[in-house]
């Protein structure tokens, strides 16, 4: 049985109460995980209260070496790492890879940025005294909790650990309930290089108890949550009243658009990964596809071709060339709610073109296994408009203009990413200025980048993960004033 991870050591609930982990692909019981509770939360934070002034005081280069020596042992054990997470979460064995890659780096942009957090000096007026000037010091915030969600756990650790220790911050992690193994196996590994107890720790358990405690808890100042608007909008009403600082990542429906000069074979493969990497399972999935009518023809049909090569199976295995591999959806409740949003779909009109059925057979059964789909005259009062599709299921739009695309585009209550895919550099820039999103990308994929800052408009959340302004989040800003230097 799996442990959690709190003050330097592995420890079980309190309680003594588990829950299984279950394999999305056959059913099967992975690993067992300690139940946490209230006091398992208030044991974490303790231990991080107790780490907390020694790590802050800790110069950048030491931790940053802390966090290189735990790199390099996540990397040694990163095959082993990326099999966890497919048993766990069911995505294909090259795509946890891939995670486990996009993690490795994200720790390597923060050890990097470790020792270049700067302040700043300011002049001042004379009045003050001639010379007199003014400087802002960066403080760590304080104890940190970071909230993560099943599909991308290991990125989406990484992009609240990496942040809130080379601030000075210790901090507690609590993975989803049905995704902690991998995550907790990596926690391991970069205490084990070296990290004081209490700085790093993870409490595994239900968002209600070990979620909810985390975030009212008085001593926590700092909460990070990735997740739904649903929870967002409760970790919000939770932890304002308390003036946490609170960062939002929560769902999206990004737009993309496909103008009469793009590059079709380009844009293709941008819908497919886009929309498909992950079984549909991101918040930064193309979950609306709007084409101009003079490519729509050439581009539904590169884009159901390729739609049609999918094949669902486990995530351990490979298809013949030229099938992909898609692993199972996350739980049969998602893979339940994909089908209705479907189904709402086609009760007002819309026609499925290729998929959008449970992949059946008797290695399949006890998967949750379903076939990506395509879907054309989409009502906008339909559940694929108005809520967030987490499956890969993609509804696809006709349009004739620019202003058409964008407005369409912008009826959403996401603002996450969008994107344009032209080669008219003025459509460009126009959709960048009028895009209702925390990003746009022209002919490229959906994607975070290590280096820029994400982060939603809208229902999509508050504030932003990755970059070097992610660690702003964990820094306060303290001015001072250096006056009477010159006083004649
Ligand atoms: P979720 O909101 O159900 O759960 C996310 C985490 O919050 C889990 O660890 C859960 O246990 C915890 N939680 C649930 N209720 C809580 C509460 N009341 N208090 C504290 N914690 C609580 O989301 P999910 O289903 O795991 O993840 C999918 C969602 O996450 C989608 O909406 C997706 O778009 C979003 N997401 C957003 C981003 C982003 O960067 N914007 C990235 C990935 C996923």
């Amino acid at each position: 049985m799996a442990q959690m991870f709190i003050n330097g050591q592995w420890a079980d609930a309190q309680s003594g109460e588990t829950h299984e982990v279950i394999n999305p692909a056959n059913g099967t019981v992975v690993d067992s995980v300690p139940k946490g509770g209230v006091e398992d939360v208030d044991a974490a934070v303790a231990s991080a209260q107790n780490a907390f002034a020694a790590w802050a005081d800790t110069s950048p280069d030491d931790r940053a070496a802390m966090l290189r020596k735990g790199i390099e042992l996540v990397k040694e054990q990163s095959k082993e790492i990326a099999a966890l997470l497919t048993a766990e979460q069911g995505k294909p064995l090259f795509e946890a890879g891939g995670e486990v890659h996009h993690f490795l780096h994200g720790m390597e942009f923060y050890a990097g940025l470790s020792s270049k957090i700067r302040g700043v000096q300011s002049p001042l007026p004379p009045a003050l005294g001639k010379h007199a000037y003014g400087i802002i010091m960066r403080r760590p915030v304080g104890i940190a909790a970071g909230i993560v969600p099943w599909n991308f756990p290991l990125t989406l650790m990484g992009t609240k650990v990496g942040p809130a220790l080379i601030a000075g911050c210790p901090i507690i992690i609590k993975p989803a309930s049905t995704t902690p193994l991998a995550t907790l196996k990596i926690i391991g590994l970069l205490n084990e290089a070296g990290l004081p107890a209490g700085v790093l720790n993870c409490v595994t358990g239900p968002g209600s108890t070990v979620g909810e405690r985390l975030i009212t808890h008085p001593v926590i100042r700092r909460v990070a949550l990735t997740g739904s608007s649903e929870t967002g909008k409760r970790v919000m009403a939770q932890a304002g009243p308390a003036f946490k600082r609170i960062t939002l990542e929560l769902g999206g429906s990004d737009p993309m658009i496909v103008c009469p000069d793009a590059n079709i074979k380009n844009a293709v493969s941008g819908a497919i990964i886009g929309r498909y990497w992950n079984a549909g399972q991101a918040c930064l999935a193309v979950k609306r596809l709007y084409l101009f009518e003079e490519i729509y023809d050439e581009l539904m049909d590169g884009l159901l071709k390729k739609v049609g090569n999918y094949q669902p199976g486990d995530g351990t295995t490979k298809p013949e060339k030229p099938f992909i591999r898609m692993g199972p959806l996350h739980t049969a409740y998602q893979r339940e709610e994909v089908e209705n949003q479907l189904q709402d779909a086609v009760a007002k009109g819309a026609k499925v073109l290729i998929g959008g059925k449970r992949t059946e057979g008797t290695d399949l059964a006890k998967g949750h296994y379903f076939q990506p789909a395509v879907v054309v005259d989409v009502p906008e009062d339909s559940k694929l408009m108005t809520e967030e599709v987490f499956g890969p299921v993609l509804p696809v739009w006709k349009v004739s203009s620019l202003d058409e695309a964008i407005q369409k585009a912008n009826n959403s209550p996401w603002g996450l990413g969008s994107s344009i895919w032209t080669q008219n550099m003025s459509w460009a820039n126009r959709a960048i200025r009028e895009l209702d999103s925390g990003m746009t990308w022209v002919n490229q994929i959906h994607y975070g980048y290590d280096e820029l800052p994400f982060g939603g408009v809208k229902a999509s959340g508050i504030g932003h993960e990755h970059g070097p302004e992610a660690v702003d989040y964990y820094l306060e800003n303290k001015s001072a004033v250096f006056g009477g230097l010159d006083w004649e």
